[in-house]
């Protein structure tokens, strides 16, 4: 399998949207408001109104006096994305946005409700550089990586959309959209803090309940790691042989599959939680019984009780010689990784038939 495209760890140099009160920390956040000359008590209103009551138009903040709410929308509230196109399935309960930014770059977010959770699958680039060959966003390359407030507006949206339905709350947050988070380290960790930051400063989401995820980029899995943030790890291993995971993860040949587990080893002592570890299960590719045989013993080995492993039936996009494996494959699978005393659970396929796997709504638009 050739490998389609170079990696890119660095975004091509485009500009990121304007400053945006999501993208400023409490501090920032303090100085701006008093650079607009107003009391440092509107910093707290703006935030409460923003992570509350999830409000991004001053126009509609009715503890702002309206003499002031012109000023502090050009100033700190830029309109940032507005939806291109939407798409509903499993009647309703899940719904995809591909967002366009000001500057027309297209990327995705996928809401899901289910009857104890909903969730909300975020990207943090626009494009991905990983240029995993099986995958439909990274064929396409990096265009660039989204701004805190770019990543911040895909939640606020999802929790405005679910509270004003019916009156849902969101409860998770997965990074697991178009980009690889930790390629976008600063914007995406930023955007974290104010994820689970209690409101006013931020959405106040239990760290628990968000999920980051990579590709395998190991000195920034130890780095996140002593942030200390203490959220799920989700690493994409796709397969435990390094000859394979070189073509299906290109990302492998500057990082080892050995080295990838040391890391998540490393998050899971520092942060206490359990490492979850994403396999997309594609026919005659990485479905083999021995492969299930070396994952078992490998994260047995690397990891203990600290992993659990989601299958991933493969969503095939259009022309791609890609497929999912067939149902009694994937459950020898299975039954061959839990023999080694590993956890393993098939993730359940929402939204498959408005192609929900990552970027596919971004190709086609
Ligand atoms: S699978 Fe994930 S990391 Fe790989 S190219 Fe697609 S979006 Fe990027």
């Amino acid at each position: 399998m050739p490998n389609p495209l170079p990696l890119v760890f660095d975004a091509p140099r485009r500009a990121l949207p304007p400053r945006h009160f999501a993208d400023l920390t409490d501090a920032e956040r303090a100085s701006a408001v008093s650079d607009l000359g107003l009391p440092a008590f509107r910093g707290k209103q703006l935030a409460n109104q923003y992570f509350g009551r999830l409000i991004a138009d001053p126009q509609q903040m009715t503890d702002l006096p309206a003499a002031v709410r012109d000023q502090v929308g050009a100033a700190l509230f830029p309109p940032l994305l507005e939806p291109a196109r939407e798409i509903e399935c499993d009647r309703g309960e899940t719904r995809k946005v591909l967002w366009r930014a000001n500057d027309k770059t297209t990327f995705e977010s996928v809401l899901m409700r289910y009857p104890d959770r909903n969730t909300v699958c975020i990207s943090s680039q626009a494009g991905c550089g990983m240029a995993c060959p099986f995958c439909a966003t990274g064929q396409g390359g990096l265009k660039r990586n989204l701004s805190t407030a770019e990543i911040l507006e895909q939640v606020r949206f999802a929790a405005a959309e679910l509270r004003n339905r019916d009156g849902g709350r969101l409860s998770n947050i997965v990074f697991m959209g178009m980009g690889e988070p930790l390629a976008n380290y600063n914007r995406v960790v930023a955007a974290v803090k104010r994820i689970i930051a209690p409101a006013p400063n931020g959405f106040g989401i239990s760290a628990r309940s968000v999920t980051v995820s990579t590709v395998g980029l190991a000195p920034a899995i130890r780095k996140l790691a002593d942030e200390k943030l203490n959220v799920t790890l989700a690493l994409s291993l796709h397969t435990p042989d390094d000859e394979l995971r070189d073509t299906l993860v290109p990302v492998n040949t500057r990082w080892k599959v050995d080295e990838v587990l040391d890391a998540a080893r490393y998050y899971a002592d520092v942060t206490g939680r359990r490492v979850s570890i994403e396999y997309a299960l594609i026919r005659d590719v990485n479905d083999q019984p021995w492969r299930a045989d070396l994952l078992g013993k490998k994260l047995h080995g690397k990891l203990g009780p600290l992993v659990h492993v989601n299958l991933i039936p493969l969503n095939p996009t259009p022309g791609s010689e890609w497929d999912a494996s067939p149902k009694p494959v994937e459950r020898e699978f299975v039954r061959r990784v839990r023999e080694r005393g590993v956890s393993c659970t098939v993730r359940d396929t929402r939204g498959r038939e408005i192609a929900a796997a990552c970027g596919q709504l971004a190709a086609q638009g």
